[in-house]
């Protein structure tokens, strides 16, 4: 069995006509396969047991009903449901943190479009592990812009080096409790003051629904360094250990339900002026071309969603439900389901592959506006499509499975559940379309001369 779609081999065939990537990719998806879809089903197995039962049964092995004793017991039972830390290990020998980044900075120097192929995988078998490697590329990919700007520090780039080995993993703080996420740059409250010799920052505030949370060691932290409406947002890095910073409550959530996803705190957490990202005052900008960027990976991941609803949607039409003896297949309404699915993953799998490779081109022409503009619709129209597929793909998986939809053991409830995280994630529909929108007017202005 190939782990490749067919849509992905055209697309890597067409635009780098090597077999080599092919090969790497069925590697890969052997290894998720042996590695990741067991560790998966394992955690969902467990969340699916009665998790107060096992709460219950290890107390009564501790023997003492002390508070300690309590919390201890309980952080243990949440320990044995996540997906083991080898797991994550085994994928990060494989080169997935550095596979976009040249060899220069210890990277595979594997082009953009072909690590979205590896994300789609990785997304077919386990958002929870996809994502998590998404927005630690996400922040990875903004610090090597700022590289090739030549306005990095030497912290940054150390920083960027460790990200792209793997030896480190990252997180993307933008959102806050206070504020809508879709209107953060406006209404953000973390604020970052400069000491009186300039030799440091002080940051205070929080933020919220921070992906890698509890896991990463290293937080890129938009804070708000002047009230200046277009230039009052400046970038952080903030280890995990600085002092004054914490990690606040950490959410169980029904979507991705393995990856960490909670709240940041900053009390006066000091950190030294090295640590600002580019310029001063230039955060939003660069937060946006993070997203921009980010955007695609989330789209890739939704893909391998939504082919894999449509895959285990096969499998019951096909093989499993019969109604009045014939299989649901034979059915023309879903036929017309089924051309429906095929149609949309492919047209979110092309648009994915579109953007990343119109990335790769922005990536090599930075100061070019039309294809600065080309790129912006792609990546903004792809996480849009992909996001939208995978949700409707998981929805009608949902409804073909019928009542077992709602027993827990069923996996298509838990894709809808998960869709959920593409959907949100790096902007919801509005806006990406407002972004959209305003690209193809500052194009058609551009065009006429306006
Ligand atoms: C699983 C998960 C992981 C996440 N990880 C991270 C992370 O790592 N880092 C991070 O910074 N954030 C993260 N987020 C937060 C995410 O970026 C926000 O959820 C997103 O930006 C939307 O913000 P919001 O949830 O506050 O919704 P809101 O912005 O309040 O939007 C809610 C609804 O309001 C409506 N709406 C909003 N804007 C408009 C508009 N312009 N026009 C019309 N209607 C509109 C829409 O119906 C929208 O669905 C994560 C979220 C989830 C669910």
């Amino acid at each position: 069995m190939s782990y490749v779609a067919s849509g992905q081999r055209d697309w890597i065939r067409m635009l780098y006509g090597d077999e080599t990537f092919l090969e790497m990719l069925e590697t890969f998806g052997k290894l998720v396969e042996q590695r990741v879809l067991p560790a998966e089903k394992k955690t969902e197995d467990q969340r699916s047991r009665n998790p107060l039962g096992n709460f219950k049964s290890l107390l009564e092995e501790e023997g003492k009903f002390d508070r300690e004793t309590f919390e201890r017991t309980y952080a243990r039972v949440r320990e044995e449901e996540k997906i083991p830390a080898e797991v994550y290990a085994r994928i990060v020998e494989s080169g997935l943190t550095g596979m976009s980044f040249s060899e220069e900075l210890g990277g595979l120097g594997i082009p953009f479009p072909i690590f979205t192929a590896f994300l789609e995988i990785l997304g077919k078998a386990s958002p929870s592990i996809g994502v998590r490697f998404a927005i630690s590329n996400t922040v990875a990919e903004g610090l090597r812009f700022n590289l090739g700007a030549g306005d990095l520090s030497a912290y940054g780039e150390n920083v960027l080096r460790r990200l792209v080995s793997g030896e480190k993993l990252a997180a993307f703080c933008l959102t806050e409790a206070s504020a809508s996420g879709s209107n953060i740059m406006r209404e953000m409250t973390t604020r970052a003051e400069p000491s009186s010799n300039g030799a440091s920052y002080r940051i205070t505030g929080n933020k919220m629904w921070i992906t890698n949370a509890e896991t990463a060691d290293v937080y890129a932290v938009f804070a708000r360094t002047s009230p200046d409406p277009s230039s009052g947002i400046s970038l952080f890095l903030v280890e995990r250990e600085t002092p004054g910073f914490g990690v606040g409550q950490i959410f169980e959530k029904r979507s991705v339900e393995n990856s960490s996803f909670g709240e940041l705190v900053f009390k006066d957490a000091v950190v030294p002026s090295e640590c600002l990202v580019g310029k001063l005052g230039r955060g939003a900008q660069y937060g946006v071309r993070m997203l921009n960027s980010g955007r695609i990976t989330i789209a890739a991941l939704a893909v391998g969603l939504a082919q894999r609803a449509l895959d285990e949607y096969m499998e019951v039409v096909v093989e499993g439900k019969k109604t009045a003896g014939k299989h649901l297949v034979e059915y023309d309404r879903t036929k017309a389901r089924i051309a429906e699915m095929s149609m949309e993953v492919h047209a979110a799998r092309d648009m994915t592959f579109h953007a990343a490779w119109l990335k790769t081109r922005f990536d090599a022409d930075p100061d070019n506006p039309d294809l600065l503009r080309d790129y912006v619709i792609a990546s903004n129209s792809a996480k849009l499509k992909a996001s939208l597929v995978a949700q409707k793909a998981s929805d009608h998986l949902v409804k073909v499975w019928g009542a077992s939809a709602v027993v827990k053991e069923n996996s298509s409830m838990k894709h809808y559940l998960d869709s959920w995280l593409y959907y949100f994630g790096e902007a919801v529909p509005e806006v990406l379309e407002n972004t959209v929108a305003h690209m193809e007017t500052k194009k058609y202005q551009a065009r006429k001369g306006l």
